[in-house]
């Protein structure tokens, strides 16, 4: 699933109040994720690969408000997983926006216009509709036809009940400037917001030939914004975070800015990177070891320039230097010229592999909480029949 939208122009007063209270370390977006069941098989996608056991597991409504409560980000991202499988899903968004939390909710749109009823049009509820371009390209990337029109229909019906729509596209290798061009052109004439980002390559995914490398990450963005000069496309990212894709800014990535909740607990560093899992939020922040993460530092981060990682450095270099957020504003983005310095990638640590290990580890929770649930009812029934 691709990662939903990040405005910082939402956000601004937050990040502004972190600062003022001197805080290092803080969360700008909740990345819930309440099941990892979808009913797409995308090939990019490294988060439905896990057995059964763990596919039907969900959290339940009352779980996802304790990780916003605990984790105090101002928005929450619903991805998955296909959340509008959930089936109090209704019930869990209610409950955010009454706490008034941004809520970006991330789906295929299979069942976006079926399941329309279930929420209201309100100023912090969007839908965030993967789309990965054109429809040839989005219905191969979905590995099923027919997907891209069922999600435009749901993206008109949304629309013209009152909600606020966006779409969100990953883009990987292979995929020409001039189509995503030609994409971002269809989504305005959609009239929706549209963020985009370069595929994490996820050790898991099917495909493992398609992801960008950071080159040329930099040079797809920039031939892309090239083809964009003087049109009006929609981007629900920041300019800083824009300007970085196109190779203009050398940011670190910030792996505590989106942190992770899943049916495992919170997600050790990051949303893209499985490397354990703490209990509470506040054990995440306080026992993650923050300086082995990242590009130049961590073999798995090395081609990362995803969303979720980088949009809080380009949130908080643009609070910490307004006048070059403005200038980026006001100039475009560069698309010509040299480049920033890359970042030095001689000392990275290698690659760790634990996922066999935490899959076995969830599936022996489940088989204990399950064996405890079932003597639970076995003595409940020799109890009513005595
Ligand atoms: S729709 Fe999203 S969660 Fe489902 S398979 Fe595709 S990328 Fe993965
Ligand atoms: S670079 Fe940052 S955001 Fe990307 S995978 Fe590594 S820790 Fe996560």
């Amino acid at each position: 699933m691709a990662i939903p939208f990040f405005k910082e122009m939402r956000i601004g007063g937050y990040l502004i109040k972190q600062k003022l209270l001197g805080r290092k370390r803080y969360p700008l977006v909740l990345m819930l994720e309440p099941l990892f069941r979808c009913n797409l098989a995308c090939v990019g996608c490294g988060k439905i690969d896990y057995p059964d056991a763990i596919l039907n597991r969900r959290m339940t409504a009352q779980e996802c408000w304790d990780a916003a409560d605990e984790c105090g980000a101002p928005m929450v991202a619903i991805p998955g997983g296909e959340p509008l499988i959930h089936k109090e899903i209704g019930e869990i968004v209610r409950g955010l926006v009454a706490r008034k939390k941004f809520v970006s909710l991330c789906t295929n749109a299979l069942l976006l216009e079926k399941k329309l009823d279930l929420f209201e049009p309100s100023p912090y509820l969007f839908f965030s509709v993967h789309l990965d371009g054109l429809k040839d390209h989005h219905d191969k990337a979905v590995s099923q036809k027919g997907v891209f029109d069922r999600a435009v229909s749901a993206i008109k019906a949304a629309k013209a009940r009152g909600f606020t729509v966006n779409v969100n596209a990953t883009i990987f290798d292979g995929h020409p400037a001039e189509e995503i061009a030609k994409f971002l052109d269809f989504t305005t004439e959609l009239g929706v917001g549209v963020s985009m980002s370069p595929g994490y390559a996820y050790e898991r995914a099917p495909d493992q030939e398609h992801f960008l490398n950071r080159t040329k990450t930099k040079k797809l963005f920039r031939d892309v914004f090239a083809l964009g000069k003087g049109k009006k496309w929609n981007f629900m990212h920041s300019g800083l975070f824009l300007d970085f894709l196109a190779g203009n800014q050398e940011y670190e990535c910030t792996p505590w800015g989106m942190p992770a909740r899943n049916i495992f607990g919170w997600q050790k560093p990051c949303y893209l990177l499985g490397e354990g899992y703490a209990k509470t939020f506040k054990e995440l922040m306080d026992t993650t070891d923050w300086e082995t993460y990242g590009t130049g530092k961590y073999e798995k981060c090395a081609d990362c320039m995803a969303h979720c990682g980088y949009e809080p450095t380009a949130a908080t270099a643009a609070i910490n230097n307004p006048l070059k957020a403005m200038w980026v504003a006001l100039r475009g983005i560069k698309t010509t010229g040299p480049m920033a310095p890359e970042i030095d990638m001689s000392k990275q640590r290698p690659a760790q592999y634990i996922f066999a290990e935490q899959v076995e580890k969830k599936l022996s929770d489940i088989r204990r909480d399950e064996a405890a649930a079932a003597a639970a009812k076995q003595q409940q029934k020799a109890s009513s029949a005595a």
